[in-house]
């Protein structure tokens, strides 16, 4: 069984609860979105098909255990969720950040699913399959990326359908790099008093000048 990769890296982790903490990255190729503000282009169609031997073998080498599965979308590859058993299997703690627009119970259940709902301004906010939210456990992780007060709006809604369903610490709020200014963000948190998380992406903050591999 192989997948189409288009990096494996090792770096800190940038987002989610898990900011901060050292993860190998595997980004699959290929997407079914196109962004407005997308950042990883270069993963729509270049990669490189290999075994999943050979990626725990990569993966393996950095002598790491938490393991995050990105893309691109890894959800539109078939065998992603043999990739997540293996890991899951050779007691990875595994990640997958997955654009919501897939069905998320299609992987392991202990895979902890970053699932990052598209906001309006995104362009892509109608392929969102909102059955999710009934799918998400209390250690899964939902995400929202917002240029503007609309798309905020947009996310509190989201948020509000939840029911509790996951702790608020769970529920990501980040501003879209370079468009929305994040002190603006963090004062819509607190005038509206949400009870979420909010984010920066700490690799562009290390790593300003570097796109890939970080
Ligand atoms: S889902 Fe992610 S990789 Fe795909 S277009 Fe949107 S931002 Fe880019």
């Amino acid at each position: 069984m192989a997948l189409k990769v288009n990096e494996i890296f090792h770096s800190l982790q940038g987002e989610s609860t898990f900011t901060g903490m050292p993860c190998v990255f595997v980004r699959l190729s290929g997407c079914n979105l196109r962004c407005s503000y997308c950042d990883t282009g270069y993963a729509y169609a270049h990669g490189t098909l290999i075994d999943i031997e050979e990626i725990m073998d990569m993966v393996s080498h950095h002598a790491c255990r938490l393991v995050e599965i990105t893309g691109g979308e890894p959800l539109i590859q078939e065998e992603t969720p043999a990739l997540v058993k293996t890991l899951l299997d050779k007691d990875f703690t595994v990640l997958m950040e997955t654009n919501g627009s897939m069905r998320i119970d299609l992987v392991d259940e202990k895979c902890i699913k970053i699932v990052d709902m598209k906001c309006p301004s995104s362009g892509e906010s109608e392929k969102n399959d909102t059955e999710n939210l009934k799918r998400l456990s209390a250690k899964d992780q939902l995400k929202f990326v917002i240029a503007d007060k609309n798309d905020f709006h947009f996310a509190v809604a989201m948020v509000n359908q939840l029911n509790h369903k996951i702790p608020g610490g769970n529920i990501l709020f980040s501003p879209v790099a370079g468009t929305l200014e994040p002190p603006r963000l963090a004062a819509w948190i607190l005038e509206n008093k949400l009870t979420v998380r909010f984010q920066i992406q700490l690799h562009k903050i290390l790593w300003p000048n570097i796109d890939r591999g970080v």
